[in-house]
């Protein structure tokens, strides 16, 4: 097929999401050694400047491949053979941290919710009094094929007050919403530039607290020398050092832009057209007699909207007929969520009210 592949017209895709004109600009540029200190500079800016997006005031890290890379990495970075992992399930993300956190742990306890509800903080509450040997837990924030979104902040307080982890999934929230490493009380916090910054799939953006770093230097079961050394990126950017391998210097690029982006649009603007956007796909969707998907619509995620597939139509139906009919390409669901629902993804450069308003539309005359 030639290049590039046909686009439709409206990707509201749940990631890869459409890039922005600027980013799709800065992936032509020249592609330069890793080791001309021109690049390295540039990477250690790019590096601040994620650090200023996340808030943080210690410098993150980016690993060479797709956020399920920094996952797993975070999971062998800081899960030991002597921790007990508190898994918290409301969606297929979550469930699917299980298997990491089992293979690096001592054991791993879980409370699971069903796919259309979110985690009480109250019961990590009691999860802790119930076993104060808990020493780590994960959260997927925004479970993307459900549309949910969970209360990280109080979930990360009480964590924090017990004195354990807290290794966070916000691939599919930050950038679009209010949601940063330590606000949320995360050791690790990963995200990715291929859902709300509007950029490509292939790096995990990642910070990690100065505690985080601590136990993942004494941890000797940390990978070391591995492509799933978080440890390796530590410094990375440090202009003179080296990377632990060759850097995806275009995604590099790429990043940089989706960067300047957010900053220049700024961050609070961002979130209210992310905000403003799914709420309008919210009340449409309701107004069509149309049911969401989270059981409560105050748990629906700013950045996706998963609905109940009407019926008449299996999912597959309807999303072909928004793809064929209006142009406009939604997502399906993933594992228990597939083929209940369909996803409507406010992330980046998606996350427009005119985009939520032809998709209602287009839904409206399509149930007609
Ligand atoms: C997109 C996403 C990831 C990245 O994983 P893929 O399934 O490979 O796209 C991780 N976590 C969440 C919550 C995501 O939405």
């Amino acid at each position: 097929m030639p290049l590039p592949l046909s686009v439709p017209p409206l990707m509201l895709t749940t990631g890869p999401v459409p890039i922005y004109p600027e980013v799709l600009k800065a992936l032509g540029a020249p592609v330069l050694y890793d080791y001309h200190p021109t690049f390295q500079e540039f990477y250690a800016g790019v590096i601040e400047k994620l650090r200023v997006a996340f808030r943080t005031d210690i410098a993150p890290v980016i690993m060479q491949g797709e956020a399920i890379l920094g996952i797993e990495a975070a999971a062998a970075a800081l899960i030991s053979s002597n921790d007990v992992v508190l898994n918290l399930v409301s969606g297929v993300y979550g469930k699917g941290f299980e298997g990491w956190a089992a293979r690096y742990g001592k054991e791993v306890i879980e409370i699971a919710v069903p796919f259309d509800e979110i985690i009480d903080p109250e019961a990590v509450r009691d999860a802790f009094r119930k076993r104060p040997d808990i020493t780590v837990v994960s959260l997927c924030h925004h479970d993307t094929p459900s549309g949910t979104l969970n209360p990280l902040n109080e979930i990360g307080a009480i964590v924090a007050e017990y004195g354990a982890y807290l290794i966070v999934d916000a691939v599919s929230s930050f950038g679009g919403m209010d949601v940063h490493p330590q606000t949320a009380h995360a050791d690790i916090f990963i995200t990715s530039p291929s859902k709300c910054l509007g950029s490509t799939p292939g790096l995990s953006l990642i910070s990690v607290s100065k505690r985080g770093w601590e136990k993942i230097e004494r941890n000797d079961d940390a990978p070391r020398g591995s492509f799933l050394s978080l440890a390796a990126w530590k410094d990375a950017s440090i202009p003179g050092r080296t990377f632990p391998v060759t850097p995806s210097i275009a995604e590099i690029y790429a990043l940089d832009a989706a960067l300047d982006r957010y900053a220049q649009e700024g961050s609070e603007n961002v979130w209210a057209r992310h905000a403003e956007t799914a709420t309008i796909a919210r009340k449409g969707l309701l107004k069509l007699d149309i049911a969401l998907w989270p059981k409560q619509e105050a748990w629906c995620a700013p950045t996706a909207t998963a609905f109940k597939i009407p019926s008449g139509f299996t999912d597959v139906e309807l999303r072909d007929r928004l793809l064929n009919e209006d142009g406009i390409l939604l997502s399906l669901g993933r594992a228990d969520t597939a083929g209940k629902v369909l996803r409507i993804a406010h992330m980046g450069a998606s996350a427009q009210p005119e985009f939520a308003r032809k998709t209602v539309a287009a839904l409206s005359s399509i149930l007609s």
